[in-house]
């Protein structure tokens, strides 16, 4: 079955009661059961059936089971946020002593998560140049507890070879961790090009309309511990689990994801060309051009589309601000891959807290915009770009 067809048919664990085609939000922390044994049998795990919210609840399960189903993982965990599912990962990878190599290039967040947080509990970081593999071999060793990376850096776009970080990890029992956010799970198979456990903000693509945070972990399974801390120990603990109507929203906007990301992924890529022929345009980063330098790896590892994020450089951090300024169509907004199109200045905004020379060791530029392409007519998103950008 397509994974267009996986997307919308999707098994209940208990057949409904009405026969309810979509799955109803259980708006619920307990349950009852018929019996003591039961209440054994699922407080073990070994029924499968929920008994408190905080770690099982059948509307996360059945969006659960749909990303499961679509990335042939082993397990899916749904959690509050994408900076919550990252949180969990490293806290089922790191302990005090080890390390996690990554890179600078990364959402803003994550790296503070990384150089900051974690540091708090005696983590070490390793920030590394991913596109220099020796830099990650000699960085990885015995005490590294994951290499974490995004597979199109936002908002450098950055592509790292998958298929040799991998190798280096798997060469030293490390497991290889990818913020997937960029492009959808259902896009390409992380599973073959060595990822070990993919997260993924499902804020973005998933939930679609920008209607609910949300995080996933996608585990496929090469370091059964993970999955067992993720959930024996962590949905417990941390208590970070998505809640059910969240999973309801996120689970629509998975059904239809295939058909919006299709659209978005050309308007942005026809938008890109259009960019490039602009004299006010310095550059236009988009792996998906020819000329990008990302152009053939990124085809390579994630298929033909390359996502719904473009970014254009500007003459002057003035011109940027200019330019949003005068956008009438498309949104001043943060968020990446909401049906509507989005526009922002990282360097002045996500970015605001870091200092100046942290902005530039991590390549957020001062004339950078980012734009979100969405689901409009890509006429209507053009004239309000060059009526923005105009005299
Ligand atoms: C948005 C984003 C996150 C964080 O996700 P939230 O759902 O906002 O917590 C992490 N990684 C990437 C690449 C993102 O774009």
């Amino acid at each position: 079955m397509d994974n267009q067809t996986k997307a919308l048919h999707t098994s209940f664990f208990h057949d409904d009661p009405y026969g309810s085609l979509s799955m109803p939000v259980y708006h619920t922390a307990a349950y009852q059961f018929p019996d003591a044994a039961s209440m054994t049998e699922a407080f073990s795990g070994r029924s499968g059936e929920p008994d408190y919210s905080r770690t099982m609840n059948p509307t996360v399960t059945f969006f659960e089971d749909k990303v499961k189903a679509l990335t042939g993982a082993r397990s899916v965990t749904a959690f509050n946020s994408g900076m919550a599912a990252i949180t969990n990962m490293f806290f089922a990878t790191t302990a005090a002593g080890k390390n996690v190599v990554s890179s600078c290039h990364m959402f803003g967040n994550t790296y503070s998560l990384i150089t900051h947080t974690l540091a708090k509990f005696g983590v070490e970081s390793r920030i590394v140049n991913l596109l220099d593999l020796e830099q990650v071999r000699k960085a990885v060793n015995e005490n590294t507890a994951c290499v974490f990376l995004e597979i199109i850096t936002n908002p450098q776009l950055e592509v790292a070879d998958l298929k040799s970080i991998a190798e280096i990890c798997h060469a030293k029992h490390v497991p290889l961790v990818a913020d997937t956010t960029i492009i959808p799970f259902t896009e390409f198979d992380a599973k073959t090009l060595g990822v070990d456990v993919q997260v993924v903000s499902s804020t973005k693509y998933l939930s679609g309309g920008a209607t609910s945070l949300g995080g996933l972990i996608i585990d496929y399974g090469n370091f059964p511990e993970f999955e067992k801390c993720v959930k024996t120990e962590l949905l417990f603990n941390l208590g970070s689990y998505m809640t059910p109507h969240a999973a309801y929203m996120q689970t629509i906007g998975l059904e239809t994801l295939h058909a919006r990301y299709g659209v978005q992924s050309a308007n942005a890529l026809e938008l890109a060309k259009r960019l490039q022929t602009l004299p006010q345009v310095k550059s236009v980063g988009y792996v998906g051009l020819e000329d990008n330098p990302f152009h053939s790896l990124a085809a390579r590892q994630f298929g033909p589309t390359a996502g719904a994020m473009v970014t254009i450089d500007l003459e002057s951090e003035e011109a940027c601000f200019r330019f949003i300024n005068r956008l009438k169509l498309i949104y001043r907004a943060t968020n990446l891959f909401d049906n509507k199109s989005l526009a922002i200045h990282p360097y002045s905004t996500i970015f605001v807290n870091y200092s100046v020379e942290q902005k530039a060791a991590m390549d957020v530029l001062p004339t950078t915009i980012r734009l979100s392409i969405g689901l409009e007519s890509v006429n209507d998103l053009w004239a309000d770009i060059q009526q923005a950008l105009g005299e």
